[in-house]
């Protein structure tokens, strides 16, 4: 729906609430005091939020904002905010709109002339992208990867050359799965993180190549439970080096000696393994040297 610009300084304030991801001393004050002094709380489950309100005794009205009615019921919030009451969205944890309802009535807000003010707070990403020891300048979050092996198989596979730190969230019941598939499409000797009930008594901060993490989590299915990011070393062209091996390099020199370079990148790929592209381009600086 579409609501007019607010026109008076009467409306209220959507402010957009951080709540914990496991440790409750990670409430702010200023959420705390927020959530006591709005009119209303849209959250993502309410019985959900209610014991967190309970534990810090907060009594404010709660409503479901939820992601099945927020596209069509954000307009109820939107009329409180318009009829000058202040509004808190949080989610079940974290910050919401990350992987979380919230966006369609963020949208609305705005579109109505309402200010929207972020309360920031715990989010997964950030804290496992702080303690996870990988370039943290520049990274991309890819929320959660498609369910399916096909899905997940050709998104990893666009971005196998990403150069910036991935960061993913993932099922605890598809760990496995993912990591497999990772190992498979950005290699064995890719540098990862798993971190794993951040900020919660079985905390887990893991860090080696794909291949060995993978390893980890199969020989342990504590490793496979919990909530948990999973962050992977961005592509650089010296990882991809390393990953050329000295067979594949032993094959690829003796083809060079009767095929053009191409073919022998191509059928040295089909023999070892390794990517038709890397071995092409290591044809060529051969031949440039
Ligand atoms: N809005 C939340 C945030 O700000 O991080 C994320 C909500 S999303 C529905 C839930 C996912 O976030 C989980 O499946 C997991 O990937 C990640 N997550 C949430 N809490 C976590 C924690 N304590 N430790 C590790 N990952 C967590």
């Amino acid at each position: 729906m579409t609501v007019a610009p607010a026109s008076n300084s009467a409306t209220g304030s959507l402010y957009v609430v951080a709540t914990p991801i496991g440790n409750l001393d990670d409430m702010s004050v200023r959420a705390l005091k927020v959530l006591r002094d709005v009119a209303l709380i849209a959250a993502e489950d309410t019985r959900h939020s209610l014991r967190l309100m309970q534990h810090f005794g907060i009594a404010t009205p709660l409503a479901a904002c939820h992601e099945h009615n927020e596209r069509n019921e954000g307009s109820r919030f939107i009329e409180r905010l318009l009829a000058g009451d202040d509004v808190a969205l949080i989610s079940d944890a974290g910050t919401p709109l990350i992987s979380d309802p919230g966006y369609h009535l963020v949208r609305q807000a705005r579109a109505a002339g309402i200010k929207v003010v972020p309360v920031p707070g715990a989010c997964a990403l950030i804290a496992a992208l702080s303690a996870a020891g990988l370039p943290s300048d520049r990274f991309i979050f890819e929320g959660f990867l498609p369910a399916k092996a096909v899905g997940r198989k050709s998104r990893l596979e666009q971005l196998r050359e990403e150069p910036r730190t991935l960061i993913f969230y993932e099922a605890p019941h598809r760990i496995l799965e993912c990591l497999q598939d990772m190992e498979a499409v950005f290699g064995e000797e890719r540098p990862a993180v798993l971190a794993r009930e951040l900020t919660k008594t079985f905390e887990t901060l893991k860090g080696l190549p794909l291949a060995q993490l993978r390893s980890f989590v199969e020989a342990d299915s504590n490793q496979q439970r919990g909530e948990c990011v999973v962050l992977v070393a961005g592509w650089s062209v010296a990882q991809e080096d390393d990953a050329i091996s000295a067979e594949a390099r032993r094959v690829l020199d003796l083809l060079l000696q009767d095929l053009p370079v191409k073919r022998a990148a191509a059928v040295a790929a089909e023999i070892t393994g390794v990517r038709k592209n890397l071995l092409y381009q290591l044809a060529l600086d051969k031949q440039k040297q």
